[in-house]
């Protein structure tokens, strides 16, 4: 038995205590991007917000790519979530390798080199990274200005959220 079947076994007894009201119309609040490890899936509990005040988009290592993108302009513009968070952490396995070293592992271990994914989005540093996904986000024509959109990192020792400031701008008055 594999835990596929173990997960569906147990789906039949857990969903005789599902609230049908939790099938309404989802109406979320804030989007929040952040990394598929299981150590963020508790992130809306550790932020106190409503699991359906969150429209969560995941992916391995907090990228703002063109799915990310696809999935920020349906929240913002259709769902109609007015914040978002883009929460990366510390001890991230996309720190861990270089996307040139782990394509050169899957070389050798495939004997093929496909064209795609053109990238893995491996990094070095969580801040700068994080700056860089913030930016990605707000000079994507498509998020409105009016939509916040601000940096966190996520310590997975101490359960806390620190703010990564944004790439400095000379927008007059403002000092970041
Ligand atoms: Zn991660």
């Amino acid at each position: 038995m594999s835990l596929i079947d173990d997960a569906v076994a147990a789906n039949a007894t857990i969903a005789n205590e599902y609230d049908p009201a939790l099938g309404a119309p989802p109406a979320p609040k804030i989007a929040i991007v952040t990394c598929a490890d299981p150590r963020l899936s508790g992130i809306a509990r550790m932020l106190g917000l409503a699991d359906a005040d969150v429209d969560m988009i995941r992916n391995v290592g907090t990228v703002i790519d063109d799915d990310s993108i696809r999935s920020l302009i349906i929240s913002t513009r259709v769902l109609g979530t007015r914040e978002i968070m883009i929460i990366n952490h510390n001890g991230c396995g996309m720190t861990t390798f270089t996307d040139g070293e782990l394509e050169e592992r899957l070389r050798d271990e495939t004997g093929m080199s496909p064209i795609a994914p053109a990238r893995f989005y491996s990094f070095t540093d969580p801040e700068q990274n994080t700056r860089e996904q913030m930016q990605k986000t707000r000079s994507h024509p498509w998020i409105a200005a009016e939509v916040s959109v601000r940096g966190f990192i996520f310590d997975v020792d101490t359960g806390r959220v620190s703010e990564v400031q944004p790439l400095e701008t000379t927008v007059s008055g403002q000092s970041n």
